[in-house]
């Protein structure tokens, strides 16, 4: 079983067409493909997809099914909660007929006010810049803003698999926390609990490692040991943004999670996630 489900194209911040990556994943022997577009945010902005176009884009990859027989294709998208600003991801999935949904914060609200720090994309003064903006550069306040946030999106949202959920340390390149610090230790771990709770998917993204931006994956090591231990369902995903990105880091993440105890990973069987040993 090969696969990928956390993808971007040109729908939204990827840089190639749906096809491109279709046709790739099938010169790859992929068994399966699922498109993440970012969903729609209440705000301008250059990475969502605009809600106009989501049947397009479903009817895109529909279109491109008949044409691979082996490789089966997938719509979802991935889905920012930004508490009393977005809209609740079962929206999507059910207007939108989607297979799953990826659910991730990329933008953490200033506590009572319409600010949002992005903690992601690749330029890490905007991170630096919404630290000192919005939390008066108190980052413990900040981080834990993101991890509260997090918690909120698994508390009352329905999703299938959790987008890079330590994300925060990106641009961080330990300046201002370390993730051995005690108070950030008991944010994660409570995310590891409630991912339980909620029978969340974990997923192992080599987005920052291949891209130069973070020399672990997401999340780390400390948080894959407990995902091993409590036996939390993992996929792999590349969180390509272009055809060539399909399998960056996907061989090594593999051997990574085995080297930790992981043995399984999720595929979809039936539209439900089923589980299938690494072999
Ligand atoms: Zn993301
Ligand atoms: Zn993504």
């Amino acid at each position: 079983m090969k696969n990928n489900y956390h993808t971007h194209s040109t729908f939204c911040d990827g840089k190639e067409p749906i096809d491109l990556f279709v046709q790739r994943a099938s010169q790859l022997h992929y068994n399966q493909l699922g498109f993440s577009s970012h969903a729609p945010v209440p705000f301008e902005n250059d990475f969502g997809i605009h809600e106009e176009a989501i049947p397009e884009y479903t009817a895109t990859i529909h279109a491109l099914q008949s044409q691979y027989p082996d490789l089966q294709l997938f719509c979802g998208l991935e889905c920012d909660f930004i508490p009393g600003m977005t809209k609740p991801f079962s929206y999507f999935k059910n207007t939108f007929h989607l297979d799953y949904i990826i659910g991730g914060v990329h933008l953490v609200r200033q506590p009572h006010s319409d600010h949002i720090w992005f903690i992601d994309g690749s330029k890490r003064e905007i991170y630096d810049f919404g630290l000192a903006e919005y939390f008066g550069g108190d980052v413990r306040k900040a981080v834990t803003t993101f991890w509260e946030q997090s918690f909120e999106m698994i508390e009352t949202q329905q999703f299938d698999i959790i987008a890079h959920f330590d994300k925060i340390k990106m641009h961080n390149q330990k300046r201002f926390f370390t993730e051995e610090e005690d108070w950030y230790t008991k944010l994660a771990d409570h995310c590891i609990e409630l991912i339980r709770q909620k029978h969340l998917i974990v997923e192992i993204n080599t987005r920052g490692i291949y891209k130069g931006r973070c020399p672990d994956y997401y999340p780390s090591d400390y948080l894959l040991k407990q995902v091993a231990h409590y036996h939390i369902p993992v996929v792999v995903s590349t969180d390509a943004h272009k055809s060539e990105e399909l399998a960056l880091g996907r061989d090594e993440a593999i051997e990574h999670l085995k080297s930790l105890g992981i043995n399984y990973l999720m595929y979809i069987h039936n539209h439900q996630w089923e589980e299938y040993p690494i072999i």
